[in-house]
């Protein structure tokens, strides 16, 4: 799990949220492409891009929500993913929202919490960052955000 790849993004990655009062979404997609080309071009090493940490293989293997494509990188349908909420009074790696309720609770904490959503292989712990989001802008934006 990379949140501090955010800073490699370009800006044809980000994706604004038209809504009002709701900050930007920002998606990876690109810069995974970007990943995955390297890998199949032989420009990067397998084994850089298949780290999941041990964490993130544990959250991986009993909260991962199933996704309808294959891994890019082993072609495994064992590909899901899973979402972290980071902000304050959450812990330093990030809370794993495992269920619907959880993530109404984060919203209605009334601080600011962003949600992460990493894309995982349970075959080849492939590993990357999908998108991030705005899960509450806090107290300011609790109202919109309900
Ligand atoms: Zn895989």
């Amino acid at each position: 799990m990379v949140p501090g790849e955010a800073g490699s993004v370009s800006l044809r990655d980000v994706v604004v949220d038209p809504r009002p009062g709701r900050a930007a979404s920002v998606s990876y997609r690109l810069t995974r492409q970007q990943v995955v080309d390297a890998v199949l071009d032989g420009r990067r090493d397998r084994a850089e891009v298949c780290d999941a940490q041990p964490e993130l293989r544990r959250v991986a293997t009993h909260h991962a929500s199933p996704l309808s494509e294959p891994c890019p990188i082993c072609g495994s349908d064992d590909l899901g993913v899973v979402t972290f909420a980071f902000g304050p009074g959450l812990p330093n790696g990030g809370r794993c929202v495992t269920d619907i309720r959880e993530m109404q609770r984060l919203r209605r904490r009334g601080r600011p919490t962003r949600g992460y959503r990493v894309e995982v292989c349970a075959a080849c712990w492939w590993n990357h960052l999908r998108e991030t989001f705005p899960i509450s802008e806090g107290s300011r934006g609790r109202r919109l955000l309900g």
